[in-house]
């Protein structure tokens, strides 16, 4: 389904995405979309764990799921963050 090429140029002479929908003006705009949307960066480090993620939604969508239960028994995140200090 995905072409293996980075980009290709539509017939109106946009940038379009090969791994979305998404039509760009400039390539370094379609870079910066690529580095952002699919690429394996993972700069969203979670505070409660070792894991990152590639943007703020998974890392909340992490922490909704693995760190839910815990929230409930904190009234903040200041003693957890004190004992996972290295
Ligand atoms: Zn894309
Ligand atoms: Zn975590």
């Amino acid at each position: 389904m995905n072409p293996k090429t980075f980009c290709v140029v539509s017939a109106g002479g946009k940038l379009k995405c090969d791994e979305c929908d998404r039509e760009f003006h400039v390539l370094s705009e379609l870079r910066s979309h690529k580095t952002f949307r699919h690429s394996d960066v993972r700069s969203e480090a979670c505070d409660r764990c070792h894991r990152t993620f590639k943007t703020k939604s998974l890392l909340k969508r992490h922490k909704d799921t693995y760190h839910s239960n815990e929230r409930k028994h904190m009234c903040d995140g200041e003693y957890y963050k004190k004992r996972v200090v290295v």
